[in-house]
Parts: C-alpha cells; sequence; structure tokens
C-alpha cells in the first residue's frame, strides 16, 4: 500500500449498497469519503480532492448525471464510474457522454467492481513512442493539452479520449482489439470484465473528430479484431 491512500467519493443513496461498498474499498486500503445525494456530492467533490468519483445515476435532491455534468462543466477530469440499473441502457450511454470513464450495471460482484477501480485509479502513462505534439494530416494534435485543432476549428479531448488516440497512434500499423484497450487505456487487468464502454467512447471520439479536417477518417473499425487508427501522422 502506498504511503498516501488515493481518496474515493462515493455517491449511493441505498443505506446498505453505501454501507457495503465503503466496507470494501476501506479494506483495500482507500480513503473513503461518502455522499447520500446530489448535492451533498457536490459539496463534498467542491471541499475535498479525489482520485475517483463511484456515483450512482439515481439519486435524490439532484441526479447523478446532473453532478456528473456539473464536475465536467468545470473541467475535473477525475475519473468517474458511474453505477446504472439493469436495463437502463440509455443511462449507460448517457453517462458516457457526459464524461464518465465507465459504468457498472447493478446488481454488481464487489470484485468487478473492485477490479474496475484499480484499472481507473491506475495512471496511465503517456508513450515514450508518441511525441506530446504531431500532425495527423493538416491537424495539429496535442497530447499534453489535449486538443486537435486545424486553423479555426479545435476540439478538446478528454483525458481518456487522449490516451485513447494515443494508444491506438502509437500502434497504427495494426488493429487494437477492445480487450487490449481496456487493459492499456482503462487499466484494467482483468480479462473477464465485459463493458460498452470502449466502443461508446470511440463512437464519441469519432463525433468530436468529424469536425475536424479528415477526422473522420482517424479511427476505423477493424470488424472482429477492433480499431486501428487510420489517418497519416506526420
Ligand atoms: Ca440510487
Amino acid at each position: 500500500m502506498s504511503a498516501v491512500a488515493q481518496r474515493i467519493l462515493i455517491v449511493e443513496d441505498e443505506a446498505p449498497i453505501l454501507t457495503g461498498l465503503e466496507t470494501l474499498f476501506r479494506h483495500h486500503g482507500y480513503e473513503v469519503v461518502t455522499a447520500r445525494d446530489g448535492r451533498e456530492a457536490l459539496e463534498r467533490w467542491t471541499a475535498g480532492t479525489f482520485d475517483l468519483v463511484v456515483l450512482d445515476v439515481m439519486l435524490p435532491v439532484l441526479g447523478g448525471f446532473e453532478v456528473l455534468s456539473q464536475m465536467r462543466g468545470s473541467g475535473d477530469a477525475t475519473p468517474v464510474l458511474i453505477l446504472t440499473a439493469r436495463g437502463a441502457e440509455t443511462d449507460v450511454v448517457e453517462g458516457l457522454e457526459r464524461g464518465a470513464d465507465d459504468y457498472v450495471t447493478k446488481p454488481f460482484g464487489v470484485h468487478e467492481l473492485a477490479a474496475r477501480v484499480k484499472g481507473l485509479l491506475r495512471r496511465i502513462p503517456r508513450s515514450a513512442e508518441a511525441p506530446a505534439r504531431l500532425r495527423v494530416g493538416p491537424v495539429d494534435l496535442d497530447l499534453d493539452g489535449l486538443t486537435a485543432g486545424a486553423g479555426d476549428l479545435r476540439v478538446e479531448l478528454t483525458a481518456r479520449e487522449g490516451a485513447l488516440v494515443e494508444f491506438l497512434l502509437v500502434r497504427r500499423h495494426r488493429a487494437v482489439g477492445r480487450d487490449e484497450l481496456l487493459v492499456g487505456v482503462w487499466g484494467y487487468r482483468d480479462g473477464r470484465i465485459e463493458t460498452r464502454t470502449v466502443d461508446v467512447h470511440v463512437q464519441k471520439l469519432r463525433r468530436k473528430l468529424a469536425s475536424l479536417p479528415g477526422g473522420d477518417g482517424w479511427i476505423a473499425t477493424v470488424r472482429g479484431r477492433g480499431y486501428r487508427f487510420a489517418a497519416e501522422v506526420v
């Protein structure tokens, strides 16, 4: 265990689940702060510094999506794992669109949740193989500043999107599978994790990049294999 414990904010209104999560993460050596509704979550979040937020979507007073939007709207890039209800597919997509890094569907297994939390807390280092600034066709890509632009057009990338672009770009001679992306970009080590996170993130990223010249061709789908960085890098 590191000298300074990593801090997790858990936002959950169902007492048994909150208690269970609190116990689980304390057991794993994390420092845990809890909130029981959306307003309390924002108060805690504003007052402290966190390495990760576990955020239930269905919350009283202020919903989880609103909390997430306010966090991301302020420019905060803290990893967020949302808890969604079974069968609420649209919640998964909306949560990831609003900037969540991943989701877990209730009811969830504690081992799976712990594996994801551990992964999201792992800092993915910048690759030594990719320079911080490079040109993709006519677009200037800044992997440190997390922006891509050409002329007056500019898009901002989230930390996870930047890592995703970089991971594919470094391996652009081949297709990269979803499993490999979950390990390399999300930090997951447990190969049993199944999630649509990669696909939803890629879709969102493609829509952003499509506003840039040639941007719609950056990430190609390789049927049965995964994704490949398909644009010319200068
Ligand atoms: Ca709830």
